[in-house]
């Protein structure tokens, strides 16, 4: 584990990012995006694009690859990280970059610092990739492979982690706070405290059992079920307190699944109970115990952080949230893979205007943001 490789944010243009934003709009319908498809995206004014597509090949942010039908660029994990972390520090979230201070399961977790150097934190969503340990148990459990793009997976991975993370820190729940999101990054307050794998002894262990159930059951009574309230996904602080991470998994308590997926959370809880701390309770919550008492599942729905129906069954698919017993056409459903079909006008023309936007958004927030001209990284 080691530090974010930041320095080319420093060297990355405004045209470079541009230009790199173009190649993935291009990706949304094309494995590999051909160099005049990402000038025209682009469309820059004194052209040049394929010369900063070679730049920015050198940099390992994109790749050039031989594909069947035709060549092209394939934006890499790192250029998508740059376009996120550029994006991000542009309009003040993230001022400077540290160390790694962990690796889930499906994500990297970094330190970083505010522009008053407030130590937060910064988790990159990684999902979908070709990574042998996450193929092979997918392939077990439905027998089939997903093919759903890393792009679109991790960005709706972190979309609905921040909406949920927002809705749950308004009602007061003990998470973290959320600061700022854009593509597959989340920035959150850092919990001062350890995962409670790494807690071996806890003072009064009823006491947190009692705690760790009335937090699924608050959950509950909102609406909302965690999905994987496991000792990874908790941690406890100096003064021993629970809080509760990872989101993107979260859902409905009206979703078909519902009450196997909060068994599973209460078992989990009495499980590592019994196994850390020795201690067995007879009580425990159960699915019909449930009061509704808000609706904090159809609330993240209209945040604004537009996620749709479709996205979230492609996103709890790939993360596992279907019961074994209920038999899923996971097949029909599954995203579709960016086909090589040709481009029309209007393809054209709504890539452009998503890649405006895009620039636009990032240029808006970087002028409301505090101007302290001494962060180079800030500059284009
Ligand atoms: P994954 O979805 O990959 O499991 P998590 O959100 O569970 O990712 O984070 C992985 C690990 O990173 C956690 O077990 C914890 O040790 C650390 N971590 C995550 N979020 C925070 C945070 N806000 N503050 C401190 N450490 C964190
Ligand atoms: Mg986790």
């Amino acid at each position: 584990m080691g530090k974010l490789n930041v320095t080319i944010l420093r060297y990355l243009t405004r045209e470079d990012f541009r230009v790199l934003t173009a190649v993935e709009m291009g990706m949304k319908n094309h494995e590999l995006v051909p160099g005049a498809l990402a000038a025209a995206i682009a469309n820059l004014k004194a052209g040049g694009v394929h010369k900063l597509l070679r730049e920015l090949c050198k940099h390992k942010l994109l790749t050039y690859e031989r594909g069947k039908k035709y060549d092209g660029y394939r934006l890499t994990n790192m250029g998508y990280d740059y376009l996120a972390l550029k994006s991000l520090s542009l309009r003040g979230s993230v001022a400077s970059f540290g160390n790694q201070i962990g690796i889930g399961k499906e994500s990297n977790i970094y330190i970083v610092a505010d522009e008053e150097e407030n130590p937060l934190c910064l988790k990159l969503h990684r999902l979908g990739r070709t990574c042998f340990r996450n193929i092979k148990s997918k392939r077990d459990y439905h027998g089939k492979r997903h093919k759903a793009s890393w792009l679109y997976l991790s960005r709706i991975s972190a979309t609905r982690e921040f909406a949920y993370m927002t809705a749950l820190h308004d009602r007061g729940f003990p998470v973290p706070k959320p600061i700022d999101f854009n593509r597959h990054c989340v920035i959150m307050e850092l919990v001062n405290g350890y995962p409670l794998t790494q807690v071996s002894e806890v003072d009064d262990p009823e006491a947190l059992y009692d705690e760790l159930m009335d937090l699924i059951v608050r959950l509950g009574n909102s609406g909302v079920i965690h999905g994987d309230f496991n000792e990874f996904n908790l941690m406890i602080t100096e003064e021993g307190k629970p809080i509760l991470i990872d989101f993107p998994q979260m859902m409905s308590t009206s979703h078909p699944n519902a009450e196997y997926f909060f068994d599973r959370d209460v078992n989990c809880v009495r499980e590592l109970c019994r196994r850390k701390f020795g201690y067995e309770s007879s009580t425990y919550p159960t699915f019909k115990d449930l009061v509704r008492e808000d609706d904090l599942d159809a609330e993240v729905h209209c945040t604004g952080y537009a996620f749709t129906k479709e996205m979230e069954k492609d996103l709890l698919q790939e993360y596992g949230m279907v019961d074994p017993d209920s038999e899923s056409d996971s097949e029909n459903d599954a995203h579709k893979e960016p086909d090589v079909r040709q481009d029309t006008k209007e393809d054209l023309i709504q890539y452009r205007q998503q890649m405006e936007s895009e620039m636009k958004f990032a240029e808006e927030k970087a002028k409301t943001a505090k101007e302290k001209s001494d962060y180079s990284i800030r500059k284009y």
